[in-house]
């Protein structure tokens, strides 16, 4: 049977993969995530040069392309600066739904983390206050969900 391919109707399947991956984190973030896990603290860096302080640090200013080296404790307090709230079920969310992905200033840096909130998302707005709910020491593993969830305060 002879078929005339350009005459054929184009189907199209829906389907998903998931990715499983490994990947070096770097000195810096090693830095970070250690700090997470061993002291329940969250750590930036200072540029040298223009005083902007990262977090999560970064191996060199965004702004200015200086190496650098200055680490420094910030607040595991800070005011949220925007946010999204999921209702989605999505195999590959962090956390169950509802929950929201948000960006937090934390107090002593200069630039937003993003991080989850869980609870009291009716009280969510831009500008309130959130503390990093850390998880037990014995569950936390050097990973960015060792603090489990930020919460209003
Ligand atoms: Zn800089």
């Amino acid at each position: 049977m002879t078929v005339n391919l350009n005459q054929v109707e184009s189907l199209t399947l829906q389907g998903q993969i998931a990715v499983p991956y490994t990947w070096w984190v770097g000195r810096v973030g090693s830095r970070f995530l250690i700090a997470l896990r061993d002291e329940a603290k969250i750590i930036g860096n200072r540029c040298n040069r223009c005083n902007t302080v990262y977090v999560p640090p970064r191996g060199n200013c965004g702004s200015c392309f200086e190496d650098i080296d200055q680490f420094v404790e910030v607040s595991n307090e800070g005011v949220v600066s925007a946010y999204t709230v999921v209702r989605f079920k999505y195999p590959l969310q962090p956390v169950d739904t509802p929950f929201a992905y948000a960006l937090i200033h934390l107090d002593g840096a200069d630039v937003s983390l993003a991080h989850i909130i869980k609870a009291d998302l009716d009280k969510l707005k831009n500008g309130v206050r959130v503390r990093a709910l850390f998880k037990e020491r014995s569950e936390r593993t050097g990973h960015i969900l060792d603090i489990d969830s930020f919460q209003i305060i």
